[in-house]
């Protein structure tokens, strides 16, 4: 694993070559609403962004809240979600979800990282999400690409993606989680793929302990 100095480099040189937050990273029109984001990141579990995209649209198009989501069955959920799969769990899930958030938060969502991880279907990619996008707080959330570049490069040793936000936040320096996330998942869409690593254009190559051994 990478020690303290060489974490520093890493986030350095990204921050060069990776755009960092951005407008549009917040939504065209500011901050994204916190209970929409909540169910947008429950709708992506294994789900292509396109998928999770359509999804979102037929859902919201059909309620906006918690009490109008609660107005329709599970059927009439799932059959909205269909294109993001699984989605008669993911139906369950959202009416638990807005069960709680209403009988245990008045109908708001909460903007702590606690709070979110005692509602129904949200775990920790999900807190964190709505952490950094929607209530705008300095969180790296980890999603499958920021967990495999960080575990490539050496900023974390972690199996799942949940103990590699742990590490991250214990070992990014604190100038790094406002843009981390964005840094990080830019790089891994654009340079460090899942299959097909770039790793000549690779800014980080002589301080990564993968570099030509992509075997993951
Ligand atoms: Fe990823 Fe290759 Fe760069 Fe390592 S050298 S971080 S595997 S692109």
């Amino acid at each position: 694993m990478l020690d303290r100095a060489q974490v520093e480099q890493v986030y350095a040189r990204l921050s060069q070559a990776m755009p960092g937050r951005t407008k549009d990273a917040k939504g065209p029109k500011g901050q994204p609403d916190p209970f929409r984001s909540c169910i947008s990141c429950m709708l992506s579990a294994q789900s292509l962004d396109s998928n999770t995209a359509k999804a979102a649209k037929a859902l919201f198009a059909l309620a906006r809240t918690p009490e109008d989501m609660l107005a329709l069955t599970g059927e009439q959920i799932a059959a909205a979600i269909k294109p993001c799969g699984l989605y008669n769990v993911k139906a369950r899930n959202i009416r638990k979800f807005c069960e709680a958030l209403l009988a245990d938060h008045g109908g708001r969502v909460p903007a702590t990282r606690e709070g979110l991880l005692s509602l129904p279907g949200i775990g920790r990619k999900c807190a964190d999400i709505v952490m950094s996008f929607a209530f705008g707080e300095d969180v790296i959330a980890v999603d499958t690409h920021v967990h495999r570049v960080c575990n490539r490069i050496g900023l974390t040793q972690a199996k799942t993606a949940d103990k590699t936000a742990q590490q991250l936040e214990d070992r990014s320096p604190d100038w790094a989680m406002r843009d981390g996330h964005f840094w990080l998942i830019q790089f891994g869409k654009r340079i460090c793929s899942a299959r097909a690593p770039k790793c000549e254009q690779c800014p980080v190559s002589d301080l990564c302990e993968y570099f030509g051994d992509t075997r993951d």
